[in-house]
């Protein structure tokens, strides 16, 4: 069996700065998470072991106590609570995520009612709505277009893993409906790549498996994306998930990761396939 790996994939830019900076920062003493620092529990799990405690809500932490801003970020409220509080931030807002919330702003300043094209519920969603001004909305697709009565002049952000499928198609419908329209395409490189990658092996393979966390959009995104191509795919978070009855017959497998799943985690997978330990 032949094991490829995707060109791209793996931990981007703001995951690597985000992870680096948490365990650096823990090495002063305790720091606490505003939610999980990242979308890969086994990650988080070796986070918490080194003393980085994930928090729902921060309103029982103590003045001076460090608090981690993932790279989601978090509407402006949430950080202004944050310092009245007395919490040391430390502000690990991925700088694409910090370009989408400013544009947002800027869009609402500027009048626009603000449609942030991403999933309603996902933290970084909600933290670019949180900039974009009290008309805003969230769409998450195509059909979602009908069900909201729109200003004249529209103006739209994306969330950062969004597929350029989705976005072109909300932007192209607004574009028949709205009077003035202004776009910012903030859907990130990082997952663009991993995207595109993920596709182009997964025509070149029998079997597709996509590793990383069930929680991480991009990753979710990812096996979705292989899935359209055809191929048989699997989300798998670690490498003991992995049945060998998925690769019968299979000659060529392909192997991608989320822009949140670790080197640790994707070379076990690769590992174990390589040495086709894959039996349980
Ligand atoms: S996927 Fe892009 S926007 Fe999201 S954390 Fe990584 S580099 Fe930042």
């Amino acid at each position: 069996m032949e094991i490829i790996l995707a060109d791209k994939a793996g931990f981007c830019f703001g995951v690597k700065r985000a992870i680096n900076t948490a365990f650096e920062a823990v090495m002063a003493g305790k720091v606490y998470c505003l939610g999980p620092l990242i979308h890969n529990p086994q990650e988080v799990d070796r986070l918490r072991k080194a003393g980085v405690e994930t928090v729902d809500d921060f309103s029982t932490l103590k003045d001076g106590d460090s608090l981690i801003i993932r790279s989601h970020g978090v509407p402006p409220s949430i950080l202004e609570q944050a310092k009245k509080q007395g919490l040391k931030i430390i502000d690990l807002t991925c700088p694409f995520v910090g370009k989408a919330q400013r544009h947002a702003e800027a869009l609402s300043d500027e009048g626009y009612q603000v449609v942030v094209v991403g999933e309603k519920k996902h933290p970084e969603v909600q933290s670019i709505i949180g900039y974009a001004g009290k008309n805003a909305v969230v769409i998450e697709n195509e059909q979602d277009v009908d069900d909201v009565k729109f200003q004249h002049r529209i103006g739209i952000v994306a969330q950062t893993t969004q597929s350029y499928s989705n976005f072109s198609e909300i932007v192209l419908k607004l574009l028949r409906i709205s009077k003035e329209l202004k776009v910012y395409n903030t859907i990130c490189n990082s997952t663009t790549e991993r995207q595109h990658a993920a596709k182009v092996l997964a025509k070149q393979v029998d079997v597709m498996l996509v590793v990383g966390g069930r929680n991480s959009a991009n990753t979710s995104r990812l096996a979705t994306i292989c899935r359209q191509e055809g191929k048989p795919t699997h989300h798998i978070e670690v490498a003991g998930e992995i049945l060998p009855e998925w690769f019968q017959g299979a000659r060529r497998i392909g192997v991608t990761a989320g822009a949140s799943t670790p080197d640790w985690v994707l070379n076990d997978v690769l590992e174990r396939l390589r040495k086709n330990d894959i039996s349980r």
